[in-house]
C-alpha cells in the first residue's frame, strides 16, 4: 500500500502518458513505438535500457505480425519484469545475514545528500527489529554533519555508534568499528563511507584502503557493498552508479526518494545497466520508509 502511495507519481505519469499515446489506436505501429520510447526516456529508464525494451517489442511485433495496443501493457510489463529478473532473481531481495558470518559487514557508499545516512538508520532499525545486534560506524569523516546525522539515527534506533572527530582517517574509523563489533559480538555492522565523488582515483584509493583495513579485523569484510542512489535525480544517479562501480565492487543498491517523484523508471535502467540487484527502495523520511525491493510489486505499481 505504501509502495503504491510512494510510486503514485511515477505511475500516473507513466501510465497516463502511455494511455494518451495509444488513445484511438488499435495497433502498435511506429508512431506508438516512438511515443513509448519518449515516455520511457522521460521516466528515466535511461536511453540504453529504453532501446533494449523497444527492440524487444519491435521483435515481437514483427514476429507476430500484429500487436494490439491493448496488449502493450501486458507485454511491456513482461519485458520490464524480465529485465529486472536478470539482476533480481528472487522475489524479495533483502540483504540476508548468514549466521556463520559474524559480524556481517555492510559497507555503505554514495555521495552526500542521496539519503545514505537515512538509509543506514532505516536499515539498522530493520535489522534490530529482527533481533540482531547492530553497530554503526561513522567513516564518512569529511563533513561534521554526516557524523552528527548518523549519531541522531543511532540514538533514534538505539544502537551503538563508533566515531572519531571530523577529518580523521575513514579507514581508522572502520577499523575501530569492526573491532568494537567483534568485541561486542554484534551480528551486523553498517559502515558509512566516502561521501565524496572527487575523482575516480581518489575514491578508489579511499575505498580500497577502508576495505584493506577492515580485513585486518574481519578477513572477508566487507560482505556487502551497498550503493545508495537518489532515485529522483535521474541521469545523476546513473553517473554515480558508473563512478562507484568503477571504484569498487558494488554488490547491491538502495534507491531512495521514490516517493514524490515521477522518476521511478530509474530503478529499471540502473538495475539493467549495472546488473546489480536493487535491494531496497526509500519511500519517505521516516524510520519505516525503507522497503525491501520486490520486482513484481514494483512493475505492477508502475502499471496499475
Ligand atoms: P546523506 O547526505 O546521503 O547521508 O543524506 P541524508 O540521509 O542526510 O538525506 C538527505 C535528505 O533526504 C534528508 O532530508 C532525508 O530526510 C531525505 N531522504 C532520505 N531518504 C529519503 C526518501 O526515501 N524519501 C524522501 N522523501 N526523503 C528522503
Amino acid at each position: 500500500e505504501t509502495l503504491d502511495k510512494g510510486l503514485e507519481k511515477s505511475k500516473t505519469t507513466f501510465f497516463g502518458k502511455l494511455g494518451k499515446a495509444v488513445a484511438g489506436k488499435s495497433k502498435v505501429d511506429d508512431e506508438v513505438l516512438d511515443s513509448l520510447e519518449e515516455i520511457l526516456v522521460t521516466s528515466d529508464v535511461g536511453v540504453n535500457t529504453t532501446l533494449k525494451i523497444i527492440d524487444r517489442i519491435e521483435e515481437r511485433v514483427s514476429r507476430d505480425k500484429y500487436m494490439g495496443t491493448d496488449e502493450l501493457n501486458t507485454i511491456l510489463r513482461e519485458e520490464i519484469a524480465g529485465l529486472l529478473s536478470e539482476t533480481n532473481s528472487g522475489e524479495d531481495t533483502e540483504i540476508t545475514v548468514p549466521k556463520d558470518k559474524k559480524p556481517y559487514v555492510i559497507m555503505v557508499v554514495g555521495v552526500n545528500g542521496v539519503g545514505k545516512t537515512t538509509t543506514i538508520g532505516k536499515l539498522a532499525h530493520k535489522f534490530k527489529s529482527k533481533g540482531m545486534k547492530v553497530v554503526l560506524g561513522a567513516a564518512d569523516t569529511f563533513r561534521a554533519a554526516a557524523i552528527d546525522q548518523l549519531e541522531v539515527w543511532a540514538k533514534r534506533v538505539d544502537v551503538p555508534i563508533v566515531k572519531q572527530k571530523m577529518g580523521s582517517d575513514p579507514a581508522s574509523v572502520a577499523f575501530d568499528t569492526l573491532s568494537s563489533a567483534v568485541a561486542e559480538n554484534a551480528d551486523v555492522v553498517l559502515v558509512d563511507t566516502a561521501g565524496r565523488l572527487h575523482n575516480k582515483v581518489n575514491l578508489m584509493n579511499e575505498l580500497s584502503k577502508v576495505k584493506r583495513v577492515m580485513q585486518k579485523v574481519v578477513p572477508d569484510a566487507p560482505h556487502e557493498v551497498l550503493l545508495v542512489l537518489d532515485g529522483s535525480t535521474g541521469q545523476n544517479a546513473f553517473e554515480q552508479a558508473k563512478q562507484f562501480t568503477k571504484a569498487t565492487e558494488v554488490t547491491s543498491l538502495a534507491v531512495t526518494k521514490l516517493d514524490g517523484t515521477a522518476k521511478g523508471g530509474v530503478v529499471i535502467g540502473i538495475s539493467d545497466q549495472f546488473q546489480i540487484p536493487v535491494k531496497y527502495i526509500g519511500v519517505g523520511e521516516g524510520i519505516e520508509d525503507l522497503q525491501v525491493f520486490n520486482k513484481f510489486e514494483f512493475v505492477d505499481s508502475f502499471f496499475k
